[in-house]
């Protein structure tokens, strides 16, 4: 039987990869990187030897027990509630917005009930079906919360004013009427001990997968495959035949000193007067650790080029179309499959993209043996709103 030809050893890839293995599925992996683990790669600082996430903050969570029980027998995943806060000109904030963000910002006391109310007085009823991020903030936090923690943030991360963003984009940011400043509603949060690139070392370590890094996908390889799971960019893949979907990158610039330097794993700075969308002190990222140096990493946001890493898919009116035509093409392939983020066009959190992943070997696995109808050609769909 044909081997399976796997692109991309980031999550998605990975994850298939194992999941197929331990099916009888044999598979070749590649990756045009020099590492595995894709945008979740961590490596250690060579200067403080601290564990940094070279493409930005990776916080595991999920509620999937499926997800958990995969993930937890490759690697250790420490336990642990990552903290969050925000800076702007009225002072440093707790986040994700709860009652202490609003009796601070409000210079308050309020219970939550009295918060709640209070925040109903501050909410634009007139708005009844947000059209973008703006009408959604407006909605539900008010006027006050918005331009203080969205307006500048959202604008230097994504390029665009939130008034020219989908409402999607923001409902991902819980508010709290507690004191509860975990950022997220999951059953399970930490990070893998050893640090994600290990952690998808170990995953594909097994006998039925071989893997390349440095090596880059070409149309030509796939006729040695049965079939071909593509987790690299969606247009790349037809060498950007209808124009390039859009795509935010972040470049990063490094801060070392002695002892803390921030405080916290992850500083929102909220003003559009500051470059930089947030710092992120990865040593807060393994607690369990202990190190006399530090290093901040600051995130400066920018629009992508096909030549850029790519961080947050964008998703406007005109991607959208523009997808739907890749879409279209899509359809008309033979033996490939798309996956994970970049795959699908959408912004996924690493639980999701297992998730997927592991279902998509599922449901493939089953229409290969003839037991289930087409899995379809995407992980997950691309067109969906999210
Ligand atoms: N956001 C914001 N201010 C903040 C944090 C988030 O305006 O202090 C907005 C911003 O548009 C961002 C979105 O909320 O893109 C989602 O934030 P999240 O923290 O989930 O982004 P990620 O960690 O994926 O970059």
């Amino acid at each position: 039987m044909k081997r399976v030809l796997i692109t991309g050893a980031g999550l998605a890839g990975s994850v298939l990869a194992r999941a197929l293995a331990e099916r009888g599925v044999a598979s070749w992996v590649i990756d045009r990187r020099p590492h595995a683990a894709g945008m979740c790669h961590s490596a250690r600082d060579e200067e403080t030897g601290v564990m940094v996430h070279r493409f930005g903050p990776h916080i595991f969570h999920t509620s999937h027990e499926r997800v958990w029980e995969f993930v937890n027998r490759f690697d250790a995943v420490f336990p642990c509630i990552s903290k969050f806060r925000a800076v702007n000109r009225h002072g440093v904030f707790s986040m994700p917005i709860n009652l202490h963000t609003i009796n601070q910002l409000f210079g308050k006391t309020m219970t939550p009930a009295e918060a709640r109310a209070f925040i109903e007085t501050k909410q634009d009823r007139s708005i009844v079906s947000p059209r973008n991020a703006e009408e959604q903030l407006l909605r539900f936090v008010g006027r006050e919360i918005y331009e203080a923690f969205f307006e500048g943030y959202t604008t230097k991360q994504w390029g665009v004013p939130p008034c020219g963003l989908p409402a999607s984009i923001v409902k991902r940011i819980p508010v709290r009427f507690t004191y509860d400043d975990n950022y997220y509603f999951s059953k399970y949060q930490g990070f893998p001990m050893s640090g994600y690139t290990e952690l998808i070392r170990r995953m594909l370590d097994h006998e039925l997968i071989s893997v390349s890094l440095l090596t880059a996908y070409e149309h030509a390889m796939a006729a040695e495959f049965e079939h071909v799971f593509f987790s690299g960019p969606l247009d790349e893949y037809f060498a950007y035949a209808e124009g390039p979907l859009g795509y935010r990158t972040v470049n990063f610039r490094a801060e070392r000193g002695e002892g803390d330097l921030q405080g916290v794993g992850c500083l929102n700075y909220t003003e559009l007067s500051v470059p930089f969308t947030r710092g992120h002190e990865d040593k807060y990222f393994s607690p369990w650790e202990r190190h006399e140096k530090s290093v901040v990493m600051y995130e400066y946001s920018r629009e992508a080029g096909v030549e850029d890493d790519r961080f947050y898919p964008k998703r406007m009116a005109r991607d959208m179309e523009i997808l739907s035509r890749y879409l279209e093409r899509a359809e008309r392939l033979g033996n490939v499959s798309f996956i994970g983020r970049l795959g699908c066009y959408r912004y996924l959190d690493m639980d999701e993209v297992i998730r997927l992943s592991l279902e998509y070997a599922d449901k493939w696995l089953a229409w290969r043996e003839g037991r289930a109808a087409s899995p379809g050609r995407f992980a997950v769909s691309p067109a969906d709103s999210g």
